[in-house]
């Protein structure tokens, strides 16, 4: 089925805008690009878009006051998906949202692929966060291997229908679909690639969640200010994931900007 490229979106659902240092940055690059951020934010007249930030677990205290009335949301990276116990070295829902965090990130690919996450662990950990009051935004994307081989929707598919977590709803989960092979490469994908998979994933919601419509649905993969603005008014897509760029904090207001615009 061929779709159009640049149409308005049908539902109108505020842009999500989250930004992912993974592990990058001391306490001082973080308060540095906080502030930055925070003193840039300042200038914005009525913002029609979310933002929330995703600092390493070691930065969210920190990061945290920074943010904090500044209408600038701040969440985790990753969560375990018990509530407490003989975890070493990980982090609980209950904790993130103790530390001030609205958001927890699940199923990010470079958990998939160097923690060996699977679908049902990112399902039980988004239904954690979820548990602990916390917005969950989950992540599916295809490697550049599935999408030669032609089984990038099924990939998806299968992601979608085991990482969301049961009666998955609008006011508390998004999805990030970023595709592998886009992720940190400088390659985007197409304008009408995205708007295939997110329709693809927009009618997978309706068998998935009672709200399919209200559903944020993000791309990932290389956003910058240059594409944010094509990337946002392409169909179905409700917002950006956003990595490397995220990491200075002129380039994402320029990604909030472009968005907004
Ligand atoms: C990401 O971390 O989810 C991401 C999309 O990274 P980048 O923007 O650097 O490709």
């Amino acid at each position: 089925m061929s779709l159009p490229l640049i149409t308005p979106n049908t539902t109108v659902l505020r842009p999500l805008i989250a930004g992912n240092w993974k592990m990058h940055g001391l306490r001082a690059d973080g308060l540095a690009l906080a502030s930055a951020l925070v003193e840039l934010q300042r200038s914005e007249g009525v913002r029609n878009y979310e933002m929330v930030l995703f600092p390493p677990a070691t930065l969210i205290g920190a990061v945290e006051p920074v943010l904090r009335d500044s209408g600038v949301g701040v969440g985790g990276q990753d969560c375990h998906s018990a509530e407490r116990g003989a975890f070493t070295g990980d982090v609980s829902a209950a904790m993130l949202a103790d530390l001030g965090c609205s958001y927890v990130i699940t199923g990010h690919s470079e958990r998939r692929q160097h923690h060996g996450e699977t679908d049902a662990l990112v399902k039980a950990k988004a239904t954690a966060g979820l548990r602990a009051g916390l917005s969950v935004i989950v992540c599916v994307g295809e490697t550049q291997a599935e999408r030669d081989s032609g089984e990038a929707k099924a990939v998806i598919l299968r992601q979608l229908a085991g990482s969301l977590p049961d009666g998955s709803t609008g006011d508390r989960v998004a999805i990030a679909y970023e595709p592998v092979w886009a992720i940190g490469t400088g390659l985007t994908a197409t304008a009408a690639d995205i708007a295939d998979m997110h329709a693809t994933i927009r009618q997978a919601l309706a068998d998935l969640s009672t709200t399919p419509d209200a559903i944020r649905l993000l791309y990932g993969g290389s956003v910058k200010a240059a594409n944010a603005a094509e990337i946002v008014a392409t169909a179905h897509v409700n917002g950006v994931l956003v990595g490397g760029a995220s990491l200075k904090a002129d380039e994402f207001q320029a990604i909030a900007e472009a968005v907004s615009r």
